[in-house]
């Protein structure tokens, strides 16, 4: 659960973005959170550990969006947790255990603690960095992050903040969601720096909460709410807190002296002064100068919030280790060096995922070669100097086929070979005959750039090959497409029984188009998915044309005939963002939207799906 209240006080400096949000950044993962999630699918019958399988999509989504990804694995739970979730089950639970809680006992714990490593062990088959501190994974998250070894943290748990985190990528969603904008997944983006600068709220008030109303390690203060702790929060300053909450119990004599004075009889309510509000009202107050009504601004809302806090300071007090200097410390006091860390990219180990994900996920072996390729050929491709010597589980770089353009990213189409036939015999005979394309089995698609750095000879090769021999007389661009347009036929999406075929070049760019953004030489805003199928090879051979050529009908003069509008906003927004199509949709997300509904698990307080923890 983390600590209580903390979501929807930072709710206002929330923002939910698109996934290419987390291009190019660095991010710890808290597996254990991940996993947990896919867990509560307690009967899911497609397939089996579905928490392997959604790990691994969701792991390779974000290396293809090259996002440098870390995992954080728990280390020790604290014994404060234990004490206090013990603690709690006996008074509440009568002994039983909680369905929702965390930190497991016994045979579930053990049962956790397996699946874990077979988590763990698949990472590591993709080369990703697993690192463990010296207790819980929030704790060494938050330390990467303080440190400016990540950028941000995915993980549902609000503690991260409590140990130092900067910014939590919370309700991570690889399937397209709602009618965002943005194709792919989005996440919820929490920046402190924000509520640090908008409400001096932070790290010291984060814990103080969880003083006050409770977190995994607490249960707060009975009777304290969240309106109660924001009005504190408004009058006393972040660096000044956690010494405010000790002074309840150290300066007696002060707050003794304050409740006389609100308490006090003979003073005004409103403005401090002697005298009654009443009295002040209908004839003034002498020391405020009125003559009539009293100066409220003097002293009603100080002695209302003083009110407030001696209320908070006396039902604190009555447990008489409040605060808990343990559970400060647990926060404030770091427990691991991350500066030791090895959080690089290695190598990723082709034949073993693939025995691997035949032993675990019951995938057919061309399958998980499939799927698996790119992240290995991707590798390469960012790890040039570290294979210059090596053969080993590598693959080479046969010729570059075509240019391609996924999203609106330039990237050539990569057909690789296994020169040392170190792969030889990984996919048994019948699957290969069965899929038959074999080059396409061997094809990625790469970012240009990256094909550029790592192979410019194949890249100037391919190039040259393009180059006209000798120059025909130049057709007519909207002809020529006309004419592919006459020869193949492209339909709208399959399910729309009307779909008619579209004979001009008009009648394509009006159907590829998003509505109203359309943005020159663009191929995000000429989408692909307008048809039906994002893959569709004809498709793309002519949206791929139109760009090239800058075909007149899509330039911003034209777009108007067509009932097409040139957005002021820069395209690159969208584009900027590239998944390959290999990435599966995330099947955790919508049963597990199914059943936290079907089991009524629904928390309203924070308008998400409880979590298991
Ligand atoms: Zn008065
Ligand atoms: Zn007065």
């Amino acid at each position: 659960m983390g600590i209580k209240y903390l979501w929807p006080i930072l709710s206002p400096f929330c923002e939910r973005k698109p996934l290419y949000e987390l291009q190019y950044k660095r991010v710890a993962v808290d597996l254990s959170c991940w996993v947990c999630e896919s867990q509560n699918i307690a009967e899911y019958t497609v397939q089996p550990r579905m928490y392997l399988r959604n790990l691994y999509f969701r792991t390779c989504y974000l290396l293809l969006m090259d996002v440098h990804v870390v995992f954080v694995l728990e280390g020790r739970a604290p014994e404060l947790k234990y004490k206090t979730i013990a603690a709690r089950n006996a008074v509440q639970f009568k002994g039983a255990k909680p369905k929702t809680d965390r930190v497991k006992v016994g045979k579930d714990r053990s049962r956790f603690n397996h699946t874990l490593k077979q988590c763990e062990e698949m990472l590591k088959l993709m080369g990703i960095a697993c690192v463990k501190g010296e207790g819980e994974a929030e704790a060494l998250c938050a330390y990467l992050n303080e440190d400016g070894l990540v950028d941000g943290i995915i993980s549902q748990d609000s503690d991260c903040f409590a140990y130092g985190a900067r910014v939590v990528y919370r309700n991570f969603s690889i399937s397209q969601q709602g009618n965002h904008a943005a194709k792919g997944g989005s996440v919820d983006v929490y920046d402190i720096a924000k509520a640090n600068e908008s409400l001096d709220f932070g790290r010291n008030k984060i814990i103080a909460l969880a003083l006050l109303c409770g977190s995994d390690y607490c249960d707060g203060v009975h009777g304290i709410g969240k309106e109660s702790v924001v009005k504190l929060f408004n009058v006393v300053s972040e660096d000044e807190i956690l010494k405010r909450l000790r002074s309840w119990k150290d300066r007696a004599s002060y707050y003794g002296k304050l409740e006389a004075k609100i308490g006090d009889k003979s003073l005004c309510t409103l403005c401090g002064h002697s005298g009654r509000a009443q009295g002040h009202t209908k004839k003034g107050c002498l020391e405020c100068g009125t003559s009539q009504g009293c100066d409220s601004g003097k002293f009603e809302n100080e002695r209302l919030e003083i009110k407030n806090e001696l209320n908070m300071r006396s039902k604190a007090l009555a447990d008489p280790s409040f605060p808990d200097e343990e559970l400060v410390n647990e926060f404030l006091v770091k427990k691991s060096n991350v500066s030791e860390l090895n959080l690089e990219w290695t190598k990723p180990d082709l034949i073993n995922f693939v025995k691997f994900t035949v032993k675990y996920l019951t995938w057919e072996e061309i399958y998980s070669f499939e799927k698996f390729f790119p992240i290995l050929t991707r590798w390469q491709l960012l790890h040039q100097d570290q294979i210059k010597d090596e053969t080993q589980g590598i693959v080479t770089p046969k010729f570059i086929k075509k240019r391609r353009n996924p999203k609106g990213i330039a990237s050539y189409e990569v057909v690789w070979e296994d020169k040392n036939n170190q792969f030889k015999g990984l996919i048994p005979e019948e699957q290969l005959a069965e899929f038959g394309d074999v080059e396409k089995l061997w094809s990625t698609v790469e970012p240009q750039n990256l094909v550029e750095n790592a192979y410019p000879v194949l890249v100037e090769e391919f190039e040259d090959s393009k180059k006209p021999k000798n120059r025909k007389k130049k057709k007519n661009p909207v002809d020529e497409i006309d004419n592919l347009l006459k020869n193949v036929s492209i339909t709208g999406p399959s399910k729309s029984k009307k779909s008619k075929k579209l004979h001009t070049l008009d009648d394509f760019v009006v159907k590829a188009s998003t509505p109203k953004k359309v943005v020159q030489n663009c191929s995000f805003c000429l989408d692909q998915s307008n048809f039906g199928d994002e893959n569709d090879l004809d498709v793309s051979d002519i949206v791929d044309k139109i760009i090239d050529k800058k075909v007149p009908p899509y330039v911003p003069e034209n777009l108007g005939k067509l009932g097409l509008k040139l957005t002021d906003e820069e395209c690159n927004i969208d584009c900027s963002f590239f998944v390959d199509e290999m990435v599966e949709n995330d099947l955790f997300e919508k049963t597990f939207r199914e059943y936290c509904i079907s089991s009524g698990e629904f928390d309203s307080d924070e308008n998400t799906a409880v979590t298991n923890k």
